[in-house]
């Protein structure tokens, strides 16, 4: 098993900002020579999170309301006692998840018809990053022909 780990950076120019980077994974796994395997796409930071969701204008603007009216920005949290002010963008990050897995077959992601990976930054303006850690065989996996059938490991 191979594995091979590179990392992006953003540094948004607003507060909260959904950044699709589903093309930047395709690039560091294809860099990777994994043929059949995984991708971890993981935050590294409290206040950033990665989902898989679709592409479109409406979803993102609908998924920032939505968390808007779970965790709104400006209350006065116990967490701003400590001098932060960022309270809203912990409870944001751990609704929308921290990392994710996608699939590699062939080479290539292997992600649904509507599947993009997104970065959601909660709390930015500053340089942050995302680890990618692929895993899996340089040589071709095989696909189960058998409808659900387990095969041997
Ligand atoms: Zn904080």
């Amino acid at each position: 098993m191979q594995t091979f780990t590179d990392y992006l950076w953003f540094t948004t120019k607003k507060r909260q900002e959904f950044i699709r980077i589903t093309d930047e994974i395709a690039a560091i796994v294809k860099r990777s020579g994994v043929q059949d395997g995984i991708a971890l796409v993981s935050a590294m930071h409290i206040t950033a999170g990665v989902y898989v969701n679709d592409w479109e204008d409406g979803l993102i603007e609908d998924f920032q309301v939505w968390l808007e009216k779970l965790a709104p920005a400006g209350l006065a949290y116990r967490h701003h006692q400590t001098g932060e002010d960022n309270a809203d963008a912990h409870l944001k990050r751990t609704i929308m998840g921290h990392q994710v897995i996608v699939p590699i077959t062939g080479g290539a992601l292997d992600l649904g018809p509507w599947e993009q990976v997104f970065y959601a930054e909660f709390d930015g303006q500053r340089k942050k990053r995302v680890m990618v850690k692929v895993m899996g065989e340089t040589g071709k996996g095989k696909r189960d022909k058998g409808k659900g059938k387990r095969e041997k490991a």
